[in-house]
């Protein structure tokens, strides 16, 4: 994919620039990622090592695995990358990229882990966020959610 995507953490502490985003969008349900990003999926996208940069701090490292890191930040906690130590390539949370739907979904991962609360999805009642007991006005003004844009 062409030029670069920019993303951070919830609290805007750290942000980061991707380019040669490779076209691997993909969920993965492993345990793992459940227990890393405290839902039940998360969603990577891939760029070589090279062509991550911290733009506004670096993110703590967990070693998750022998064989695994996992950044986050220290403040908000958003997981913002995976990596097997060692490759040339990171993975990055789409959900942290300031546009994520601008990564297409092309595969899915760890299925022995999903849950069945995805096959309930679409049978529940659904509601978007401005129908809870706050409003969007206020949502706004009480939110210490950093704006999907760099500065
Ligand atoms: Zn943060
Ligand atoms: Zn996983």
């Amino acid at each position: 994919m062409e030029g670069y995507h920019a993303g951070g953490c919830q609290c805007g502490r750290v942000r980061y620039r991707i380019s040669n985003m490779m076209d691997n969008g993909h969920a993965c349900h492993c345990r793992m990622c459940q227990k890393a990003s405290g839902s039940l999926v998360m969603f990577w996208v891939s760029c070589p090592v090279s062509n991550l940069t911290w733009t506004r701090n670096m993110p703590e490292v967990f070693s998750s695995s022998d064989i695994a890191e996992r950044s986050f930040c220290r403040d908000c906690g958003t997981t913002l990358t995976f990596r097997r130590i060692g490759r040339p390539h990171v993975s990055i949370s789409i959900a942290s990229l300031d546009k994520p739907q601008d990564v297409p979904l092309k595969f899915v991962w760890g299925v022995e882990a999903r849950t069945d609360h995805f096959d309930m999805l679409d049978t529940v009642p659904s509601h978007k966020s401005d129908m809870d007991f706050i409003t969007t006005e206020q949502a706004v003004l009480t939110s210490h959610q950093h704006p999907d844009h760099e500065t």
